[in-house]
């Protein structure tokens, strides 16, 4: 007999079609008498707690976290709503890495309950049964291709590359120890398909203050996470931009563009990047000024650093090393070099 799903367990595994039911024909149907009332005000607080956790909490330290903080569910449908509201504040964020660290979060979140084995058998069963609800099951030895490139897509150890693996008619071998991981990222990818509410600017300003404060918090993370400016860690392209414009060169718009987003997202102020500029001989702080202000944000919009490809189509990509094969984008190189880990494979269960 299978098993069935109760309230807490819809809070718990909130990708399944109940729970996706229960969510979208609730109170948060109406976004704005909801967050308007005492309830909608509680369960944006503990969207938001949720929000913040994904994106402070390193994935390795999550299950200590979930052991604390998510061991109990005292309200079921609060806690259920909450998932709902985490991800229409993660929508109005609109940045793609909170996003992805609010995916990780909940397929960690509903991992950590997928294997707590609190009642026994029966969670043994509940684990089958929603693997099997997923498309997976936990007694297969093999899973076909296209499915299993999609769920370890995530994954960095080198050991879950398909060239790494037992492949025969279409089939990948799996071994029982390594199904724990692939359910988890099957979830991530179900999470990742349903994609993200489409939210309303009027509503997106009603929850204003949680977006801002958590648009702070993952600021200040990304400046941590990438630790103090260091420029022998800037890509081979943002050095020639640099020598190019200490040399005199006049640098194309997208030169610009690229360089400063680039300083800006690393955490440069908008003073140090026009020291930047100072280097060029036809300097022009007003004008420099501006053209900063503009891709750092004041504008309402935030320019990111442009990817590898966009770079290689502007004729920006030069002296490319070793380190640009392993990434798509200077901004990746930066990090990469920063916390440049030995050559060897990761440890086990690693993902982003
Ligand atoms: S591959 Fe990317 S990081 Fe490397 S030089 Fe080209 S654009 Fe820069």
């Amino acid at each position: 007999m299978r098993p069935v799903f109760d309230e807490k367990d819809l809070a718990r595994y909130p990708f399944l079609q109940e729970a996706q039911a229960k969510i979208a024909g609730s109170a948060l149907n109406n976004l704005e008498t909801f967050l308007s009332s005492e309830y909608g005000s509680q369960t944006i607080n503990l969207a938001a707690e949720r929000v913040e956790a994904a994106i402070t909490i390193p994935p390795k330290g999550l299950t200590a976290y979930f052991g604390e903080y998510h061991a109990t569910i005292p309200d079921a449908q609060k806690s259920l709503y909450a998932y709902g509201m985490a991800r229409v504040i993660a929508s109005c964020i609109n940045d793609r890495s909170v996003i992805d660290r609010l995916i990780l979060f909940e397929a960690r979140r509903s991992m950590f309950y997928l294997m707590s084995d609190e009642h026994g058998e029966t969670d043994e069963a509940k684990r089958e049964e929603v693997a099997r609800r997923l498309g997976l099951d936990l007694h297969d030895e093999t899973i076909p291709i296209a499915p299993y490139i999609e769920m370890v897509s995530g994954l960095r150890e080198p050991g879950w590359r398909l060239v790494n693996r037992e492949v025969s008619g279409g089939l990948v071998r799996i071994h029982a120890t390594e199904f724990e991981i692939l359910l988890r990222e099957r979830i991530r990818v179900v999470i990742r398909s349903r994609g993200l509410p489409k939210v309303p600017p009027e509503v997106c300003a009603l929850l204003s203050p949680a977006i801002e404060r958590l648009t702070a918090v993952h600021q200040g993370q990304m400046l941590r996470d990438l630790g103090p400016i260091d420029e022998s860690r800037y890509p081979p392209c943002m050095t020639a931009l640099i020598m190019a414009l200490a040399g005199g060169a006049n640098l194309t718009h997208m030169g610009r563009f690229a360089l400063t987003a680039f300083l800006h997202t690393i955490g440069l102020s908008t003073t140090q990047i026009v020291e930047v500029y100072q280097r060029s001989p036809d300097f022009d702080i007003e004008k420099t000024l501006y053209q900063v202000e503009h891709i750092s944000g004041r504008s309402g919009t935030e320019y990111t650093s442009p990817s590898c490809a966009t770079m290689e189509t502007n004729g920006l990509c030069v002296h490319r090393d070793a380190l640009c094969e392993r990434i798509g984008g200077p901004l990746g190189y930066y990090r990469k070099k920063k916390g440049s880990p030995p050559p060897g494979p990761a440890p086990t269960g690693s993902s982003g």
